[in-house]
């Protein structure tokens, strides 16, 4: 049996075999395959062996060990280079590695999709495979910085897009989709990011125990004495009102200084000169001066500025004129029957001005980042793939922001089970062959609630956008009861039964998702898919002097007659993208698994783990990978490599390739999908080899 040690059966002295002691390595071995006790017993046993991964079929499960397993040196990349999956024992190197072989063997793109919930270790994964193929992968003939600015530009992105949350320490506050480019020779020459829904409202608030993001904290500790003079910072956080809400600026697993260091340097790597760094820098330094700006009522209760000092460095610091940023952060200006209005704001209205003015500058500046950091990564070989469209962003704060997560989730869930668990038995069935159906849930119907065009969710919430002033977020509530009232998977006060109403309040809807129901607050849905930035503000920020806030802030904005996209709608689209870009390619999955929620090691909670097991839908994917063809490769590939028909192999080199063989449709492609604290999970389903024909047909 060419199975890893611990897929065999050895009697230990102890009288225990090696299964008893460490399970099996791939769930497909189970003896007892449709109970979950069995499967989250094997689990149990491979975590208290610290072999935190496990297959089923070529599906990688993970378990967050929350130590240092000493698990991904040069050694081990060595050891799972070339090797066939089970030949040696689970890792996500054999992963790395099988993509790579059938990248440069087959020709077509892979896509590595990895998935779980906040804390499971997405992040460290997708960290890993880029450092397996940096380390191992040839360098290529020309642009061989390429292999360390895909290594640099993580930090970089990690200090702006990353924070401290009750969950994960380092969690990502953004969606990511990397693509690696590789040459005919298999060297990595390029990339993209594709980067989604930055969690722009934790610029200006955070929940208790949680952090604003990382780089504040880090320019705050790291910074020279000369740099934090000319930005007008003071070391200690507790001086800055963005980065108090949370109480907990010093986290003992977190060394901001040291992080400064990596940060600093990565950005040298990844091309910023020394004045965009200034630049960059001036930027974060600003937001932090902005959340310090006071206001005062005067005696008709209009705001007026009382921080003076603030408002001098902020003029300096994002080189605007001071009286413009004065007056824009206290009025607002309104153009009515082509007549400008000024109309001043009262206490509230200015903070609001502030904080939108904060949230605006920030996740501009993180996609300003993330092109930038596309630049860098460009092919030098065939420039930009042309595949990948700029990141978007969006802000929402609970609720909605929460809804668009699971929305999100919810797609790729979809996703997964049109490529699998539908599709699989469809092609079963269509070839005529014996097969008892595996149950599951197909959540489409959740995802037309949301999406539906007229219908769905948010084209009533886009719809109630269009109306300013007469809407709010509880017409919008009453249009969706109205709208969707007898949805199975929809609820609000009003249409639940006299039990369930209880735990329902008056401005809330809920939803039963996929892996569960959520109840979202409808307060400021209206509000944050507007995401209203007043027009003096963009103004004051277009004429801005900073590079890069004048890249950030475009005239034409302001002149753009037609209504912006809105939130929700722009996050549909980049949705439809990413599920567009994920269909393209040959799939493979690495599901993540939280092991207990104290961040600690060698604690495997049942209850917590069990959850996961169910909404990543690992048993129905055993089920399925159990009862089909685990092998299936199509005619022709089957005969080439049996070598039944003479051999073009490898194609990169046969005359139709060498046309385009510079980097070739070569991708290699991995989404990270974070989840924030209290979502669903993220939907990614394991999903085995392709959707050709099965051999046994022939
Ligand atoms: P989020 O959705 O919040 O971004 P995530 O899934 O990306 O979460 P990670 O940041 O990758 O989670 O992991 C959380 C922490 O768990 C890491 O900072 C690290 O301390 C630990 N960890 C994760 N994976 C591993 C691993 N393979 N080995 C050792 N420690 C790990
Ligand atoms: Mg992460």
């Amino acid at each position: 049996m060419a199975l890893g040690s611990d897929g065999v059966r050895v009697t230990m002295e102890s009288g225990l075999t090696a299964r008893d002691r460490v399970g099996v390595q791939d769930f497909v071995l189970l003896e007892n395959f449709t109970s979950e006790a069995a499967f989250i017993e094997n689990l149990r046993r491979r975590f208290r062996e610290n072999l935190i991964y496990t297959y089923i079929g070529p599906v990688l499960v993970s378990v967050n060990p929350y130590r240092d397993l000493q698990i991904y040196s040069r050694q081990h990349m060595e050891r799972y280079r070339g090797v066939s999956f089970y030949e040696v024992p689970p890792h996500l190197f054999a992963v790395a590695d099988t993509v790579y072989r059938a990248l440069r063997t087959e020709r077509r793109d892979q896509a590595v999709m990895i998935s779980g919930e906040s804390g499971a270790g997405k992040t460290e994964a997708t960290k890993r495979l880029l450092q397996f193929y940096a380390e191992t992968c040839p360098a290529p003939e020309r642009g061989g910085a390429v292999r360390d600015r895909l290594l640099q530009s993580n930090p970089v992105l990690e200090a702006f897009g990353n924070a401290k949350t009750l969950r994960n320490d380092n969690s990502s506050r953004f969606g990511k989709y990397m693509d690696v480019q590789f040459d005919f020779k298999g060297a990595p020459v390029g990339g993209h990011i594709l980067s989604y829904l930055l969690e722009k409202s934790r610029v200006v608030h955070q929940n208790h125990g949680e952090r604003n993001f990382h780089i504040f904290y880090q320019l705050l500790e790291g910074g020279e004495e000369e740099t934090l003079r000319r930005l007008g910072l003071e070391r200690n956080p507790q001086s800055y009102l963005y980065l108090v809400k949370g109480q907990c600026a010093k986290v003992s697993s977190i060394n901001d200084k040291s992080d400064w260091k990596v940060v600093h340097k990565a950005l040298t790597v990844i091309d910023f000169t020394e004045d965009e760094v200034e630049d960059l820098l001036s930027i974060v330094a600003s937001v932090l001066h902005l959340g310090n700006i006071h206001f005062a009522a005067d005696e008709e209760s209009n705001a007026q500025v009382t921080t003076e000092n603030q408002l001098k460095y902020l003029t300096r610091l994002l080189s605007v004129d001071g009286s413009t940023l004065r007056e824009a952060l206290t009025h607002r200006k309104i153009i009515a029957k082509g007549e400008e209005l000024l109309s001043p704001l009262n206490l509230e209205q200015a903070a609001y001005a502030r904080d939108a003015l904060a949230k605006a500058v920030y996740s501009r500046t993180f996609s300003w980042l993330v092109e930038k950091i596309n630049r860098s990564l460009a092919s030098k070989v065939r420039a930009g793939s042309g595949l990948l469209r700029g990141g978007r962003e969006v802000e929402a704060g609970p609720g909605f922001e929460q809804f668009c997560i699971n929305y999100c989730n919810e797609k790729l869930q979809q996703l997964f089970i049109e490529l699998t668990l539908k599709s699989e038995q469809e092609e079963y069935e269509a070839e005529g062959i014996a097969w008892e159906p595996v149950l599951y849930f197909n959540n489409k119907v959740i995802c037309d609630l949301v999406e539906e065009k007229f219908k769905g969710i948010i084209s009533i919430l886009d719809e109630e956008c269009l109306r300013p002033g007469e809407a709010t977020d509880l017409t919008f509530l009453e249009k969706l009861e109205d709208t969707v009232k007898h949805h199975p998977h929809f609820l609000t006060h009003k249409l639940a039964d006299q039990r369930t109403r209880k735990s329902l309040g008056r401005g809330e809807f809920r939803l039963l998702h996929y892996a569960g129901e959520v109840t979202y607050s409808v307060t400021g849905f209206l509000d944050k898919n507007n995401d209203l930035l007043f027009r003096n503000l963009k103004e004051t920020m277009c004429s801005s002097k900073n590079p890069i806030m004048s890249q950030c802030f475009d005239r034409s904005e302001l002149s753009d007659k037609k209504r912006p996209e809105t939130v929700a709608t722009q996050f549909k689209m980049s949705l439809l993208q990413l599920v567009e870009i994920l269909q393209s390619k040959e799939p493979a999955y690495v599901r993540c698994i939280k092991p207990n929620d104290a961040k600690q090691p060698g604690r495997f909670d049942e209850v917590l783990i069990r959850h996961q097991v169910k909404y990543l839908g690992l048993m129905e994917n055993l089920r399925v990978r159990r009862a089909g063809f685990a092998y299936r490769r199509k005619y022709e590939a089957f005969l080439q490599r049996s070598g039944r028909v003479p051999l073009a192999w490898p194609t990169w080199q046969n005359p139709v390739s060498t046309k385009n063989r510079k980097v070739g449709q070569a991708r290699w492609c991995m989404p990270v999908i974070p989840l924030p604290a209290g979502s669903l999970c993220s939907g990614q389903l394991p999903f085995f080899s392709n959707t050709a024909t099965k051999i046994q047909a022939a």
